[in-house]
């Protein structure tokens, strides 16, 4: 049985102890393992998925990931820490079941008796025993936007630096990202906790369209998962495409009340631009206009009052060229 289906079936879903290239496999909780390699050494690799429990083909992926591991079609040379994030809710087939798991990251622990407050807890001391043995690790969770996007694949950069090092352009690159957003690492998201608890650097990867289990990894990020393997086993990065574009954040949109309307249609794809001055959204007496260059990511009127219902970025000029 693949680790997919031994995921689905239940928390008792295991990995062998050691893996055929000499690898020793430890379970910290549930759909998370800490992986040593044979030999120590390389940089250290957390890969998460299904934080969001309808994001499934990501989640696909890195089981076919785990799978050629345990088959030894691929073997560990980094230190690796594997996490599946929301398992009940991928089970149900829900982005989530009480409360959004990736805004549990950052001191915020959901309703009382929300079901995704056990599982915030357990990802986070998973996250930190990795660290305590591992130290510094590059963090890729991997999701699957709600919506269309102008650029099918991009990331989110909870970054420190004010912009990227050309070595970490190169990678994204690599993985087949034609867009990244610096966001801050104040986002109460996992990658944010990666960089601002832990060091190092982390991604959120936004990885094609939402789709249901079984309809298969899609084609438009099998560069993505290419890079997964070749980061796993410290092997070359394929060749990249086409660098990135960088954006910036300008504004978040906090929706504070049921009577928030965002100007844009249901189906508007993420990086969607305005007009100058173009109304974007309005809650009550309080207004949104559109700044030069703005695009908004993420537009989702339907959060709960005090959540951010969208993003709004502008192209790093400096990237322009
Ligand atoms: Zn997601």
């Amino acid at each position: 049985m693949g680790l997919l289906s031994a995921l689905l079936a239940g928390d008792e879903a295991d990995l062998p102890p050691s893996l055929p290239c000499g690898a020793t496999v430890e379970k910290l909780a549930a759909g998370v393992w800490m992986i040593a390699p044979a030999q120590l050494g390389g940089r250290p690799l957390v890969i998460s998925a299904g934080i969001h429990g309808d994001e499934t083909a990501p989640v696909e992926v890195l089981c076919e990931l785990a799978d050629a591991l345990v088959r030894g079609e691929l073997c560990v040379r980094v230190p690796l820490l594997l996490a599946f994030g929301n398992l009940a809710a991928l089970r149900a087939g829900r982005r989530y079941l009480d409360d959004d798991l990736n805004r549990l990251f950052a001191g915020a622990t959901g309703a009382p008796g929300s079901r995704e407050r056990p599982r915030a807890q357990a990802l986070l001391a998973a996250r930190a025993a990795f660290a305590d043995r591992f130290g510094a690790a590059l963090h890729l969770d991997l999701h699957s936007a709600i919506r269309a996007s102008i650029y099918e694949c991009f990331a989110v950069a909870p970054s420190r630096g004010a912009c990227l090092t050309p070595e970490l352009h190169a990678l994204l690159a690599a993985c087949g990202i034609e867009a990244v957003m610096l966001a801050g690492d104040a986002a109460p998201t996992f990658s944010a906790l990666s960089v601002r608890a832990h060091g190092g650097e982390a991604f959120t990867f936004e990885l094609g369209r939402v789709r249901k289990l079984g309809e298969g990894a899609a084609t438009e990020f099998e560069a993505t998962a290419a890079c997964l393997r070749a980061l796993v086993s410290a092997a070359p990065l394929p060749p990249a495409r086409a660098t990135p574009i960088t954006f910036r954040v300008s504004r978040e949109i906090i929706k504070a009340s049921d009577a928030f309307r965002l100007n844009l249609p249901p189906d508007a794809p993420n990086f969607t631009g305005f007009a100058p001055g173009a109304l974007i959204a309005e809650d009550g007496d309080a207004r949104w206009m559109a700044g030069a260059g703005e695009r908004i990511v993420f537009p989702n009127p339907g959060v709960k009052p005090g959540l951010r219902a969208g993003v709004l970025v502008v192209a790093d000029s400096a990237s322009d060229s």
